[in-house]
Order: C-alpha cells, then sequence, then structure tokens
C-alpha cells in the first residue's frame, strides 16, 4: 500500500567486507560489539544510553559508539559489512519509524534508521531485541546444537519478549511488529498488562508479576527463606534472583512460585507449539537462570496440554550465548543476508 512516510534506501551491504558493527540497546546501556563472518565477538563497548536526553542525542550516542568500536580496532567502514541493532521496541524495517517503544522517551513516531544511514552510508538493519536473540541464538548458539532452523524464542526480564525464526528466517509480519509472544492472552480476566491489555504472558511472568505471585504468599503469613531477604533489606527489594536463590535451597515457597510461572510460560509455549510447531523453545535472560524448577514446570504444562499432537518437551531449554546473545543476534541480522 502507497505511505506518505518516505521508504528507506538501504546501501548495499559490503559482501567482502571481514566484520560486522554489532548494537545491543537496553534501557540504560548501549553495546556494540564487532563480530567476524564466523560471529565471533572479536571487541565490546559499552556506553550509557542517555535516552532521557532526547531520541536525536540518545541516536547520535550510538553512532559515536559505533565509530569508537570501529577506531579502536584500527579499522574503517570499509571493513564493515554492515551494521545491525536490537532494538527495545518497534523499528519498521520499510520506513526506520519507531513504534512500542516506551522505554526510550521520544522514540515513538520519530525515525531511527535514516540518521544512521545517512551518517555512516552502510547499510543499518534494525530488528527488535528479542526477535534479533531469536535469530542469533537459532544460527549460532541453541539452534546450532539441535541442527534446528524452526526456534521460538522467550526473553525473561523485566518484560516478556518473543521471537520466531522459520526455516532459518525472521518472522516479523507486515508491520515488523511480531512476535510479541510476551503479550499472548492466557486469562482474559487476569491483571493488566503494561501493553495496557489484560492477562497477558507478560501481566503474570514479568518481573512484576513473578513478585506478585512472590507477596501474595508471604502476605498469607506462609514460612519462607525469602523473609529473611526482606529483614535484611526493604521489602520492596525483593528480586527474582532472591526467589532463585530460595528455592535452590529447598524453599518451599519459592518453588511454588516457579512452579506457577512454568505453568503460565508452558501456556505460551503451548500456543507457540499450535502456531508455528517449532523444533526447539528457547527460554533466555535472568530469569531463566531460574533453573529445573522453572523449566520442569514449563515442560510438565506442555507435555500435558500439547494434546492434539505430541511435542518433544526435551527441546525446551535456556539459552546459550548468554550476555553476548544480543550483540551475536544484531550481527546475525547482517550475517544471514551475506553471500
Ligand atoms: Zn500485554
Amino acid at each position: 500500500m502507497a505511505s506518505a512516510v518516505p521508504q528507506i534506501q538501504l546501501p548495499p551491504l559490503k559482501d567482502s567486507a571481514p566484520y560486522v558493527a554489532a548494537v545491543d540497546i537496553g534501557g540504560t546501556f548501549i553495546k556494540v560489539g564487532l563480530v567476524n563472518r564466523e560471529a565471533q565477538v572479536v571487541s565490546r563497548l559499552e556506553v550509557s544510553s542517555e535516552a532521557e536526553r532526547g531520541f536525536a542525542h540518545f541516536v547520535k550516542r550510538i553512532g559515536d559508539a559505533i565509530e569508537m568500536a570501529v577506531q579502536e580496532l584500527g579499522l574503517t567502514f570499509d571493513d564493515v559489512a554492515g551494521i545491525g541493532v536490537g532494538y527495545p521496541g518497534t523499528v519498521r524495517a520499510k520506513t526506520g519509524l519507531v513504534s512500542g517503544s516506551p522505554n526510550i522517551p521520544g522514540a515513538n513516531g520519530s525515525n531511527f534508521t535514516q540518521p544512521l544511514i545517512d551518517r555512516f552510508q552502510q547499510a543499518v538493519i534494525v530488528g527488535n531485541d528479542a526477535s534479533v536473540a531469536a535469530l542469533g541464538e537459532c544460527r549460532y548458539g541453541v539452534g546450532k546444537q539441535y541442527g534446528a532452523d524452526d526456534l521460538v524464542l522467550f526473553t525473561l526480564g523485566t518484560g516478556v519478549g518473543g521471537g520466531i525464526v522459520i526455516d532459518g528466517q525472521l518472522v516479523v509480519g507486515a508491520h515488523s511488529q511480531g512476535a510479541e509472544l510476551g503479550h499472548t492472552v492466557i486469562d482474559p480476566n487476569g491483571p493488566q498488562c503494561g501493553c495496557g491489555n489484560f492477562g497477558c504472558v507478560e501481566a503474570f511472568c514479568g518481573t512484576a508479576g513473578i513478585l506478585r505471585a512472590a507477596w501474595r504468599r508471604l502476605q498469607a503469613g506462609r514460612e519462607s527463606l525469602l523473609w529473611n531477604y526482606i529483614r535484611e533489606f526493604q521489602r520492596d527489594e525483593l528480586t527474582p534472583k532472591m526467589i532463585s536463590q530460595a528455592a535452590a535451597q529447598g524453599d518451599e515457597v519459592a518453588i511454588e512460585i516457579w512452579g506457577e510461572i512454568g505453568f503460565y510460560l508452558g501456556l505460551a509455549a503451548v500456543s507457540a507449539v499450535n502456531l508455528v510447531d517449532p523444533e526447539v523453545i528457547v527460554f533466555s535472560g535472568q530469569i531463566a537462570k531460574a533453573g529445573d524448577h522453572l523449566f520442569g514446570s514449563i515442560k510438565r504444562t506442555v507435555r500435558a496440554r500439547c494434546r492434539l499432537n505430541p511435542w518433544p518437551v526435551e527441546n525446551i531449554v535456556p539459552g546459550s550465548l548468554g550476555d553476548d546473545s544480543g550483540i551475536i543476534g544484531a550481527a546475525a541480522l547482517v550475517l544471514s543476508r551475506l553471500s
């Protein structure tokens, strides 16, 4: 359909250049890595995003960080095949316009991609951070271990992100705003989600939902090791990590909490199985470090509720790229297009 918004003209990728510049944007930081053609990270740098100083400043800061990374290695942009970016929100591929980006002030409606193309005269390929992580895990992490071209990934943190890779390619849809698996509704009468809807996976399994599950039990007067953390710190400093630590020590309440969260994530995984039947389902991010108490519950739920066809629950696994998943995923956006 014709659009009044100018379309991005992407400069060609430099097919023979040895490196890709990869950018991983978080709420408060910008990480830039130079990645070789084998998807190995050869250099990393991290700067604060200073997003509060406005969107134009934020984009300039990303450009400065890319330039710094290239210069630090004694390279020029002739050595860079293209720039890949994992963005915490939606950036439309056709126009470069940002939407669904609550964490970066002034971002919605602004153009993210065009200023970077103008500055570097390089191809700039942008994806949602969770989609990018899915592509990275598929091509260079878990997917490689399993020989899998079809993979679904959930990122667990403050929110719940999602990514779908089919036949080795990302599925992001007509408006670049898929695959928001964290906003799959699993309870129409559930609590309100940050997105405005009710009963999304994220409303139960984002950090706030997990802490709510914990408080419900503590306020009911249950005995738990978690009380020790609360006496030691402020009540509002209870974190998912503490719940994991308590669960690792056999705390019944903490184990129950991961059981409940795993049940909800399992429902989300059942939907993913019914939707695209992936070979592997990956859960990554801080909260995925909760380990077997969480994964056991996810697998039990999928085993019990995938009724039409059985699905191999042993293929539900944590991510394998760790802290580099954002950088390697962003690089994968470019590497997957190089010949
Ligand atoms: Zn939602």
